[in-house]
């Protein structure tokens, strides 16, 4: 079933792909979203979450090597760039990531969980790890709310709470400020919005499928999921935009 699944997802892809070429869509500025490199993620059911290193240092190598997009630091995005972040903070993305990253002089985001960090799991980074992440040439450290709740379910105290507390505790934990967050989940809707603007940030990502056209809106940036299953072949896919009729699913 979830074979088939991915065929037809496939089948529209190209035909969304054929369409945006003769159209001459405009392509926006891309962040990619991953989350575990290597390292088995708690309640990842359908197996997503978490993306072989080789394929993961093959992803990066194709994009180092393509004139296509240039790939900035999030919070310095323009135009038609690229963008690397990583969400909830794992071990692997010190261990893993970043040495591949750094080896190719691609800057990257992690969007990290305080919760997560304190809780000694060992597939988390721990709070030397992060500080090691932190200082990796090319890395940035955002927030990714404190406890991983829906924020959108939160009461407005605990929502002020989630936002707040993990951008303090971020800033604390690394000695840098921390300006950058994602959505756990990418539960946002206007209220989380609005707080996210006010908690101090400037820029927010969500899960929302997709590129950032102009006009896009800084607390609501669209992302592009890679899962484990993205051969070189639908990873390219993904970063032409073939992939972005997902956004009205
Ligand atoms: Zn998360």
């Amino acid at each position: 079933m979830k074979g088939r699944r991915r065929y037809y997802g496939s089948l529209i892809s190209s035909v969304y792909g054929i369409y945006q070429r003769l159209a001459r869509a405009p392509k926006g500025f891309r962040i990619l979203m991953y989350h575990a490199v290597g390292s088995k993620v708690p309640g990842d059911i359908y197996g997503l979450y978490n993306i072989s290193p080789e394929l993961f240092k093959e992803q990066m190598r194709n994009v180092s090597g393509s004139a296509l997009k240039e790939v900035t630091r999030l919070h310095e995005m323009t135009g038609q760039g690229l963008a690397i972040t990583f969400d909830d903070g794992f071990r692997d993305n010190l261990e893993v990531a970043a040495p591949v990253l750094a080896e190719l002089g691609l800057p990257f985001t992690v969007f990290v969980t305080p919760h997560f960090v304190l809780s000694g799991q060992l597939h988390y980074l721990s709070v030397a790890g992060l500080r090691e992440l932190a200082a990796v040439p090319g890395a940035s450290i955002g927030a990714h709310g404190y406890s991983h709740c829906r924020l959108t379910e939160c009461d407005n105290g605990q929502l002020q709470e989630e936002l707040v507390r993990s951008r303090q505790w971020l800033e604390d934990a690394i000695g840098r400020s921390v300006t950058t967050m994602s959505y756990p989940h990418g539960a946002v809707d206007q209220r989380v919005r609005k707080a996210a603007a006010a908690a101090g940030y400037s820029l927010a990502a969500g899960s929302r499928s997709g590129s950032n056209l102009s006009g896009y809106d800084p607390f609501c940036l669209a992302r592009t999921a890679i899962w484990a299953q993205d051969d070189l072949r639908v990873f390219q896919s993904k970063l032409a935009g073939d992939w972005d009729w997902l956004k009205w699913r």
